[in-house]
């Protein structure tokens, strides 16, 4: 399957406003690659594939995880969190990506994980700054994202765990996790 052919499918598979969302992660994953980096096709790649079952069914997601026996202690959180996981999944079978890089981005693009790579730090990033995001703090990440992929990302998580907190909504754990890692790998880069 050609970069074409990906996109019609992937855009036929959510509403137009989740397309356009994409398409502004492709671009700022792009302009993140270059800026840090990073392959930037790699970066396009895991962009265009990140929200591909955004809008699967639930049952059909919770039913992959089963199946495909992925990550389990994903069906006790909040459903928001499958579709990376399942994301993952697609693309690897469905799309025939065989990078285990972009693999991994897809599958951490929500919540980040310990160990983020360059990539996984470029397409998580990008998803929280992309130009149609709006969010409370959503400049303070882009004024970031221009001196470290890091800081940005940190300021990116602060945002969610706040709005969380603010909605007495659980944490995913592995957010915070990822959360302390890249606080342990600024003081490291001090
Ligand atoms: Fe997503
Ligand atoms: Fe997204």
């Amino acid at each position: 399957m050609n970069r074409e052919q990906m996109i019609e499918s992937v855009k036929a598979q959510m509403p137009e406003k989740r397309w356009q969302h994409t398409v502004g992660v492709m671009e700022t994953a792009v302009v993140l690659a270059e800026r840090y980096g990073e392959d930037p096709a790699r970066a396009e790649l895991a962009a265009i594939l990140h929200d591909v079952a955004k809008y699967w069914p639930i049952a059909k997601m919770e039913q992959i995880i089963r199946d495909q026996r992925l990550d389990f202690s994903l069906l006790a959180h909040d459903k928001q969190l499958w579709h990376s996981e399942v994301g993952a999944w697609s693309a690897e079978h469905e799309y025939g990506v065989t990078d285990q890089g972009v693999i991994d981005a897809i599958r951490y693009h929500t919540s980040g994980r310990v160990g983020m790579t360059k990539l996984d730090k470029i397409v998580c990033l990008a998803d929280y700054m992309e130009p149609g995001r709006d969010f409370p703090g959503v400049d303070r990440v882009r004024e970031l994202s221009g001196e470290s992929l890091e800081r940005a990302l940190v300021a990116g998580f602060d945002s969610t765990i706040s709005f969380l907190l603010s909605k007495e909504k659980a944490i995913f754990p592995v957010t915070i996790e990822a959360r302390n890692d890249l606080i342990q790998q600024l003081r490291e880069a001090e």
